[in-house]
């Protein structure tokens, strides 16, 4: 019987020691082995004439030895062998370093396949360390060659070769069971399992591998997906909490300082009729920067301590919280609602107090950070869990809150505005609201990429700015001055603005690993105006609001990514006055010159997600959430979009059809989530 949980040690030529260096890569068993897919495949099949080799590209050519290794050593350690070899269009270099063993390995006037990089200089045709193969076998040459993404200590033809092995043991042992249904495979037009795995690692034409590449990424998402809506179909079975029909949330509504905007009457309307449900909501609430999902989580926490309950809000940043507890104070308390602070600066006595008084239920809401998750924290009767800027907080952490009542209901918020078919899978156990719109009379935030000659023009705009009474935020990248990167690091940063640039101004520092008391104060003296100038890190790039604040000047923008830039632009624009995102970048390569472009051309976060997504793929997202899930081993959320909106349509037709898989259809994938998904979140 085929055993895929094997220790990968017994698979033949690993062994003790090779099996050592496979678990630096994460293969434990046969199966991790086999799923081990490469990163990137090379053509070593088709021959080329030395005489139309091309500089800086990767050939096979087949070419007869016409000249004896000579051998160089040009300094310790450091010895180069050359050998001369020649095809009917020309001659070719090649050479190989400190490859001693290869002195005797050519027989002059045989012919070989040396495949390799290609360079030309001056008119002289040369390749350097090819692999190479006798003229007739086809062991390192002469196929399409997988490359695996790391090999740690192992070669690749090592690797290769056990991997090899792998199959082979497979393959003995009946190949491995279906993990697809029949009637999905034809649908899909998807090949059969073993098929597919072994094409992955050693097709015969490109059109072999996009074959087996598609039907893996099919099933991968297709387990991803289902997983995540099993989930939210268990969280629905279990019983929540009703909160009151009686405490309506118009009142509050009309009491605000402001008039809501459609989207956000439309999400809070489906987040009130979620939480007066039976069932525990888990929901996720999208929207862009400064969209206002802050009121939004207040007249949510007014209906749950309204309907006699206590609520947690966690956050990131203790600069968050800070700022949270006074808007939810300024909206709550005219109700008596009493709302306080959790977070790790605060006194041990009063620490102590809070934790006593959220026990006896006299603390309504709670905003913190992730001091809320220590186990002393206790409430009396917790009904509604927010998580803010929830991309910060993994599933677990958030599980772990939501444990410290009976199924309370949870709303995520989110700034980072992804496309639905992505949030479909990233957040897959969540129901989902967007606000779509921001509120009214918020201006474009004018941004602008300039190089070092503009420093001079942007430090003037500066002076003017805050001579008119406005705020500017400076931000850098990095705590330490790293020599290699030659970033500024915030304290050096600070200096030159107040020193050199700016003496006639007060100028600031923060950042994250700074005590929290200390960044408290600095933030309350910026929002009090005391502050013109503050350097940060990013630590501000969350939810930070200071409305007088109207430039954002951004060092070594080509440093960030485009989410994360947009992030820390939503900081200005808050306000009533023009405001202004100035990135300087140093160089810039095409990518940079496209992203510094996309940031200056649009304030709309969804595009720019999209556009992040195009330039630097998914795994930002996914690696921050990831948490308890499965990680993807072969798809990529981008690329393979039109694929996961297939998996998508299939997953809906099981959820109308068969939605706890209980047809013998579906047995396949039942199995399948059970081994790949289930089993991992344990939560
Ligand atoms: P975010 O979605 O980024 O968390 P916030 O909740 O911090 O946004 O809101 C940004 C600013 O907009 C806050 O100052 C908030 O008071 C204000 N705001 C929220 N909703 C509205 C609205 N409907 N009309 C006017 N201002 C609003
Ligand atoms: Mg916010």
């Amino acid at each position: 019987m085929l055993e895929l949980d094997k220790e990968v040690q017994y698979v033949k030529g690993v062994g003790p020691a090779r099996a050592i260096l496979l678990q630096k890569l994460n293969i434990y068993t046969l199966e991790d082995l086999i799923t081990y897919y490469p990163r990137t495949y090379e053509d070593r099949g088709k021959v080329t004439k030395i005489y139309t080799l091309q500089d800086g590209e990767e050939s096979l050519i087949q070419a007869t030895v016409v000249s004896k290794m000579s051998e160089n050593r040009v300094r310790k350690n450091m010895t180069i062998y050359k050998l001369i070899v020649r095809d009917d269009t020309g001659t070719c270099m090649l050479s190989w370093f400190n490859q001693s063993y290869l002195k005797h390995k050519f027989v002059l006037g045989n012919t070989y396949k040396f495949y390799g990089k290609v360079s030309i200089k001056a008119g002289k045709i040369e390749m350097n360390s090819p692999v190479f193969d006798d003229e007739n076998t086809n062991k390192n040459t002469g196929k399409i060659i997988p490359i695996y993404p790391s090999t740690y200590k192992l070669t690749q033809n090592t690797l290769r070769g056990i991997i090899q092995n792998g199959l082979a043991e497979v393959k003995k042992e009946n190949g491995l069971e279906e993990t697809l249904p029949e009637y999905i495979k034809k649908k899909e037009e998807l090949e059969e399992i073993n098929q597919a795995i072994e094409n992955i690692h050693f097709p015969k034409t490109f059109e072999d591998f996009e074959k087996a590449r598609k039907r893996l990424v099919f099933e991968e998402l297709l387990s991803m997906q289902l997983g995540l809506v099993n989930i939210k179909n268990e969280y629905e079975k279990g019983k929540g909490i009703a909160f009151s029909q009686e405490v309506s949330i118009e009142e509050i509504i009309q009491k605000l300082p402001f008039t809501l905007t459609n989207a956000q009457k439309r999400v809070l309307a489906e987040i009130n009729q979620d939480m007066e449900k039976e069932t525990a909501m888990n929901r996720l609430l999208q929207g862009d920067v400064g969209s206002g999902k802050t009121v939004v989580s207040i007249i949510a926490s007014y209906k749950a301590v309204k309907s006699g309950y206590q609520v947690a809000i966690m956050v990131p940043t203790s600069i968050l919280a800070v700022q949270h507890l006074e808007s939810f104070k300024q909206i709550l308390e005219p109700y008596g609602i009493t709302c306080e602070l959790l977070i790790s600066s605060i006194t041990k006595k009063k620490k102590e107090e809070i934790v006593e008084n959220l026990k006896q239920g006299k603390i309504d809401v709670i905003i913190g950070t992730h001091a809320l998750l220590q186990e002393n924290v206790e409430f009396l009767k917790l009904g509604l869990v927010v998580t803010d800027e929830q991309h910060r907080f993994g599933v677990r952490q958030r599980a772990t809150l939501s444990s410290k009542g009976k199924n309370p209901d949870v709303l995520v918020m989110t700034a980072t505005p992804i496309p639905r078919t992505l949030a479909l899978i990233l957040y897959g156990d969540l129901d989902i609201s967007i606000i779509d719109e921001l509120p009214p009379n918020r201006k474009k935030i004018e941004t602008f990429a300039v190089g070092k000659s503009m420093e001079q023009r942007v430090n003037n705009f500066i002076r003017k700015q805050i001579q008119e009474g406005r705020q500017v935020y400076v931000v850098c990248p990095l705590v330490e001055e790293d020599e290699e990167q030659k970033l500024n690091s915030v304290i050096e940063l600070s200096q030159k603005y107040q020193k050199e640039l700016f003496p006639e101004f007060h100028v600031e520092y923060i950042h994250g690993k700074m005590k929290a008391k200390e960044k408290d104060r600095i933030m309350q003296e910026f929002k009090e105006g005391k502050i013109q100038i503050l350097i940060s890190t990013t630590v501000i790039e969350v939810g930070v609001n200071v409305p007088n604040a109207s430039i954002m000047i951004i060092e070594n923008a080509e440093r960030f990514g485009l989410a994360q830039l947009h992030q820390l632009r939503g900081r200005v624009g808050r306000g009533e006055n023009q405001s202004y995102c100035i990135l300087k970048c140093k160089g810039g390569s095409g990518i940079t010159k496209e992203r510094m472009k996309i940031m200056q051309e649009t304030n709309d976060g969804f595009k720019i997600a999209e556009k992040d997504l195009e330039l630097r793929g998914t795994g930002e997202f996914f690696g921050t959430r990831q948490h308890g899930l499965p990680e993807l081993k072969i798809a990529n959320l981008f690329e393979d979009m039109p694929i996961l909106k297939e998996v998508q349509k299939v997953v809906q037709e099981i959820q109308q059809e068969d939605k706890n898989l209980q047809k013998q259809e579906n047995k396949p994938i039942k199995k399948l989530l059970a081994k790949k998904f289930v089993k991992r979140i344990e939560m």
